[in-house]
């Protein structure tokens, strides 16, 4: 910010002094005293030569050009009352009377010990993050540039590890910044403390740290380092009167084995960071080859990504589900694809992560609810008995302000009856979502929209909610189904899932039945639904068109065994 004159004298960063016309002072302002430790008493009389450090030639010169009338400035040495010397700044200017003559010289100094000190302020903040008072990303970097140097002559080892806090900015929106920053604050010197003197811990902003690390002599010492930085954060932080829990991971990248200089070297610890963050909350991962690759479909993918729905490469996929006492069709899943003009179909696994982490998902979102229930309405006015459409909620959408507007709108505009529509979700999504997820739930009941549990039992299983959010139905998630009657624990899982369902009077379905011997486990629990290869692929609208024509079912046999 630009200070104005008067602002810069009154806070004193300007020396005033003001001599006769032999240049003896007769007045000095208040920045003068305090710098040079001259009271004003003392200082009069005093030659202007005496207040600063210079040679005879050096004053010569200047009192030369001050005496033809012109100003002087120049950087020169001040002195102080004990001989000190201090920078300044000086402009000396001869002040002349009304007949022209020179009757005293002003001089304007402004010390630049102050200056100086900004600047060393300055340069503090461009290295330094004030919160955490860690290096910031800019030192950081000059340390690795150094240290590479070093490593690279002396044949050492380096390991730089990312580290991010997985919810820290969710802590900020719901505890505010000034806690969100104590907690940074925390992890810092947490993280300090468990680290070696000559090692650095940078806070670049957000909620990442760097870590450089020397003195690493084998892949195994920056595992310990790793576990050793995940275990310390572990214990619960008290801010404020709140226990918070932090959950960290950490990529690694290794000099020279993972890049030779520091640019190569920080992408790929970036890039096993975002890999250990998708295996899941306290993890790290080291650096490997073929993370290039796929950082590369990645961003391939991102960017087609976004024109994908202008273009209509989207498309809908039905899996029917069958009741396991009529052998009926009684619904059916939409399930998205992608047909990419080049890689052809692409899985939802592998695109709706990445429109997850962009605002993608929303407009995805609303498509596939909007396309999904008008294809089912249309089905009903063909003439087909009625089915039901589950429609997968990502916890984006699931959390997004307009959901209920949107579901309503589409509803509205498709007309399609609420009671036909189920709205899937994972346990994560609800529990991700803690906060709004009564209020959303509830409001999706009150339209008459059905909830189902997608993946029951590999995340959470709190019950709990089950009854509290009137969940309609359960599904038995295809890793406990795929090994079925074999694996004695998925046996007792499966059932366990459906007893639980039926006596919280949930539907409960099973997911990605392949085979016969799975279908009669299933049956012999009283399991209510199927969805499988063994019955129907996902197929297009038209082939399922063709499917309710043929009225095909399941063929049940002599029934259901009774357990
Ligand atoms: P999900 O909701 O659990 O869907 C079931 C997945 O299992 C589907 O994979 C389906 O094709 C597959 N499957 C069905 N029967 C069998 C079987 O018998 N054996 C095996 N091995 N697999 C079977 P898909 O379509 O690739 O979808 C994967 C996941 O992607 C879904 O899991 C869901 O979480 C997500 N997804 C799919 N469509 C959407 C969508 O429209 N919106 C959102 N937000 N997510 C979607
Ligand atoms: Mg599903
Ligand atoms: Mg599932």
């Amino acid at each position: 910010m630009e200070q104005t004159g008067r602002e810069r004298v009154e806070q004193g960063s300007f020396i005033i002094v003001l001599t006769d016309a032999i240049g003896h002072v007769k007045y000095v302002n208040s920045t003068f005293t305090q710098v040079t430790g001259y009271t004003s008493e003392e200082i009069q009389g005093v030659h202007l030569r005496d207040l600063m450090e210079l040679s005879p030639e050096q004053y010569q010169a200047i009192w030369e050009v001050l005496t033809s009338g012109r100003p002087w400035e120049g950087e020169l040495s001040g002195k102080k009352k004990e001989g000190e010397p201090y920078p300044a700044f000086a402009s000396i200017l001869p002040i002349k009377d009304q007949e022209g003559a020179i009757s005293h010289f002003l001089m304007v100094k402004e010390d630049l010990s102050q200056r100086r000190r900004q600047e060393e302020t300055i340069r503090r903040l461009a290295y330094y993050d004030v919160i955490t008072n860690l290096p910031s990303w800019k030192l950081f970097k000059d340390r690795l540039n150094i240290v590479l140097a070093h490593a690279h002559r002396n044949q050492e080892m380096l390991a730089i590890m990312f580290l991010s806090l997985q919810e820290f900015k969710r802590t900020v929106d719901t505890l505010g910044h000034a806690l969100g920053d104590r907690l940074l604050k925390d992890v810092a010197s947490r993280l300090t403390s468990s680290l070696r003197e000559s090692d650095t811990v940078a806070y670049p902003g957000g909620d990442e740290f760097t870590l450089l690390l020397l003195g690493i002599a084998q892949v195994r010492d920056a595992v310990t380092v790793a576990q050793r930085v995940l275990k310390i954060l572990h214990p619960s932080f008290r801010v404020n009167g709140h226990e918070l829990q932090v959950k960290a991971n950490i990529g690694i990248a290794l000099y020279p084995n993972d890049g030779e200089d520091a640019q190569t070297l920080l992408r790929n610890a970036d890039l096993a960071l975002r890999q250990a963050a998708e295996q899941g909350p306290n993890t790290y991962q080291f650096y490997t080859p073929t993370m290039n690759a796929r950082a590369f479909e990645r961003i391939a993918l991102e960017n087609s990504l976004n024109r994908a729905l202008e273009r209509g490469e989207f498309r809908i996929y039905y899996q029917p589900q069958v009741d396991l006492h009529t052998g009926q069709i009684v619904g059916v899943e939409a399930l998205v694809r992608w047909q990419h003009p080049d890689l052809g179909l692409i899985s939802p696994m592998r695109f709706i992560p990445l429109a997850e982490e962009t605002d993608f998902i929303i407009p995805l979102s609303e498509w596939i609810l909007r396309t999904a229930c008008g294809q089912i309405k249309a089905w009903q006015e063909a003439g087909f008995p009625p089915l039901r459409v589950t429609v997968n909620l990502s916890a984006r959408h699931f959390m997004h302000k307009d959901l209920i507007k949107m579901t309503d709108k589409i509803l509205t505009e498709t007309g399609l009856d609420p009671h036909c529509l189920v709205l899937e979700l994972t346990e994560s999504t609800i529990m991700q979502s803690a906060g709004m997820a009564p209020k959303t739930l509830r409001k999706l009941k009150e339209r008459g929209v059905l909830l189902s549990i997608d993946d029951f039992g590999t995340g959470y299983s709190s019950l709990s909610y089950l009854k509290r959010f009137s969940i309609d139905a359960l599904k038995i998630d295809q890793s406990f189904v795929r090994d079925l009657p074999v694996d004695q624990d998925d046996v007792a899982i499966t059932a366990a899932i459906i007893a639980i369902a039926q006596t919280l009077n949930l539907k409960v379905i099973a997911e990605g039945v392949e085979t016969q011997e799975q279908l009669s486990v299933l049956r012999s629990y009283r399991c209510d639904e199927i969805q499988g290869y063994y019955f129907s692929r996902p197929m297009s609208a038209e082939a399922i068109t063709q499917l309710l024509q043929e009225g095909r079912r399941l063929t049940l046999g002599e029934g259901p065994p009774v357990k």
